[in-house]
Formats: C-alpha cells, structure tokens, sequence
C-alpha cells in the first residue's frame, strides 16, 4: 500500500475486497476513524505545529467518538450543537469561534472552559458582559485577513474578524476585565492555502500576525504566545510536500517567539469517507444510460455541484451484483439522485460501458468532509442518509 493509499479509504480493482460494501444501508456514508487520524498525522507532522480539528467538515458522533482522543491540539466549534457533541468526549482544547455566538452559546462555552476566539469588539463586550463573575476564559482575536495584508487579492475579503484596530480596541477591553487574550488569529478560507512568490501567502499571513502581535501585548498587558495562521489546505494536500517544507522554512523565524497552530477539516475528514447509494431504476436517455440512485443531492449536496459554475461531476465506482451480459450496449452513464430536481445530477461516467442493473451498488470516495454535514436534509422527506464505521487500520 502506498502512502498515498493509506490516506483514503482503499477501493483495490479485486471486487472480492470490497465485498464489505454491500453490507451498508444506502444511502449512506461510512467512516474510515484509523484514515481520519492518519491524516491527521501527516498533516500535523507536515506543518510542524498544532493542528485544531474543525469539526463543522464532519461532526459524526460516532466518528468522534472513535477518534477523538487522537485529536491533541484540540477541536474547533462553530455551534452550540458541536459543542454538544464534543463536550465529555474530547479533553484536549475545545475552540469556539463564530461571529453569531449568543448568550446562551456563551455560557455552554464557558461552563466547559472553551477558548474563545473573538470575531469582533462587539463580541468581545458581549462576553465580557456575560462573564459576570465567572472565572474569565482564555480569547484569541480573530483578524480579518483582507484587513491584515492590504495587498492581498480583493476576492479574498469576506466578513469575518477584525481589522487590526479593532482588535487593538477588543485586546484593551478584555485587558480591562482582566480577560486573557492568548493569541492572534486569521483563516483565509477553504483552498486558500498556498506557499508562491505571489505576495500575500500563508506564509506572509503568519509574518503579519506575528508583527501586529508587539502592539497586541502593549495593549492588553500580557505576552501572545500563540498564532494561528489558518489553514485552507486541500482534500490532497499529501500529494505535494515540497510546499510544505517551503512554508516550514519560512516559518521558522517565529518558532522561537510563539507556539504555532494551524486548523483544518477539508484535509483531515476527505478521504476518510466514501459515500454509498444504491441504483433503483434505469432507462437510457440521449444516448446515455441513465441510472436513477436511492441518494441524492438532498443526502450528498456537494456531489450535485451546485455552487460551481462548470459542473465536473465525480465519476463513482459502480459495483455490479452480476457481471453485465455478455455483448451488452455500452454508453456514458450519468448517475442521478432520487428527488424531482433537474441540479439531481450526482455522477457521470464517460467512459462507454453496460449499463447498472437496479440493486447494483455506487460509490463515491473522498466525501468525509463537508459531504455528510453540508445537505439539506428533509426535502421530499426522503429521511437521512445513514452513516457507518469501517476501520481499516489502527486508532491507537
Ligand atoms: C470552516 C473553517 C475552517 C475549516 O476549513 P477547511 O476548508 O475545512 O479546512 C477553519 N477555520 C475556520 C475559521 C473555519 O470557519
């Protein structure tokens, strides 16, 4: 097996090796929890720093539950129901970070000791409010990374976190209700990690967290020990470690001065799932087959494409439970969902061949991230999908 193997869920050619497939209810998704740390792992060695978990790209219970423990540097939540989840399962760090926390968001997080990263002066006056007496949580302020490097590309703005004298204003009010404020904060976005000579990378974003630090501690009276630079690393960010080694380089500077995190979910939940529907009807169309699956986008969102503007469709594993007769027509197969929406469209094979028989199963790999937790449940009360552990090597 190779290493790149062994960072997704196997689906060796020998059929007889996948005869564990069959077992699952569709539609369905299943979960790889020795995959899941594996990458963890690799990612984690890869940066040389912290690696936060968040958990908003898969937060399958019985996924966490099976791997929670391997998650040292901690998770990051984005809802009181993520927190839910992770409270009594995960005793490293739990990270909250949203710019709509509310009260009541606030006193779950504080009642189990949250670290809170503050998205706002706004946010920052609200916890202090909501604080009272209670014993003040750590905070960590999250700079809007548009805000912090002026020259980066204008599609990079969006809406969250502070500009730079924002949060100097935020440092001096928590300062002032001796709240700690431990470290900085920025994320460009999912994708957006990069390493190049194009100015405003995610090295340059860590060097400008580390210089806006200095005037962070004169404000708030107390030393930043921690950056975290982010993320926005990708479902195959195995594949070119050479950026990796060029951003460890770069950021070897600020190792003496500050402890080093990173975040993820994208690159640590992808390959860890598979996404499995079965095939229920079949008729040909346009000169296609087109088989119509139990799972839909209303189960899998993102396999619809919908928010892209060139839909390239995944092209699934298709199982057969009887080879194909012997001389069958062959044409592209286009795999389609089980609601009335013409965007139903969840697959497509170009490659001319047999068509499925109803019962045949199909599989979509790399949908442990955001796949589970990014569908709208509920249309045409088809009910959701089903989720299943299959582990394929160790979680020690
Ligand atoms: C969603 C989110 C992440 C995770 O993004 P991935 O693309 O899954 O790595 C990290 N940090 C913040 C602040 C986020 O909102």
């Amino acid at each position: 097996m190779t290493q790149t193997d062994a960072l997704s869920i196997p689906l060796p050619p020998d059929e007889q090796a996948l005869q564990w497939l069959w077992d699952v209810k569709t539609p369905g998704y299943v979960f790889d929890p020795s995959i899941v740390l594996a990458r963890y792992r690799k990612l984690r060695e890869l940066l040389d720093s912290r690696l936060i978990v968040s958990l908003k790209a898969n937060s399958n219970l019985e996924l966490l539950i099976r791997c929670g423990h391997g998650f040292v540097d901690g998770v990051e939540l984005a809802s009181l129901g993520e927190l839910d989840l992770a409270v009594g399962r995960i005793s490293s760090t739990k990270y909250v970070n949203n710019p709509s926390m509310d009260e009541t968001f606030m006193r779950a997080a504080l009642a189990s000791r949250c670290v809170f990263i503050i998205d706002s002066l706004g946010q920052a006056e609200r916890l202090i409010a909501v604080l009272g007496k209670q014993p003040a949580p750590q905070t960590i302020l999250r700079l809007n990374a548009a805000e912090l490097m002026p020259g980066r590309r204008k599609e990079a703005a969006d809406h969250f976190g502070m500009s730079p004298q924002e949060a100097m204003l935020a440092a001096a009010a928590l300062s002032r209700a001796d709240v700690p404020v431990i470290g900085l904060h920025s994320f460009v976005g999912s994708h957006q990690f990069r390493v190049d000579e194009r100015g405003g990378d995610s090295a340059d974003l860590a060097h400008a967290l580390a210089a806006l630090a200095g005037d962070i501690e004169r404000v708030a009276g107390a030393p930043i020990a921690m950056l975290n630079c982010g993320g926005g690393f990708g479902e195959r960010f195995h594949e070119d470690e050479s950026v990796f080694a060029a951003y460890r380089e770069r950021l070897a500077p600020l190792r003496q001065r500050f402890q080093l995190a990173h975040e993820s979910g994208r690159a640590i939940f992808a390959g860890a799932g598979l996404f499995a529907t079965r095939v229920r009807a079949v008729k040909t169309l346009g000169g296609q087959t087109i088989a119509v699956c139990d799972g839909g986008l209303s189960h899998n969102f993102l396999l619809a494409r919908t928010e892209s503007a060139i839909k390239k469709y995944a092209a699934p594993r298709l199982l057969r439970r009887q080879p194909a007769p012997e001389g069958a027509a062959v044409q592209p197969v286009r795999f389609v969902g089980s609601t009335c929406s013409r965007a139903d469209v969840i697959g497509w094979q170009p490659d001319p061949q047999a068509a499925p028989a109803v019962g045949d199963l199909v599989i979509f790999d790399q949908c442990g991230a955001y796949h589970p937790s990014y569908s709208v449940s509920g249309f045409l009360s088809l009910g959701a999908a089903g989720a299943y552990i299959h582990q394929t090597g160790e979680t020690a």
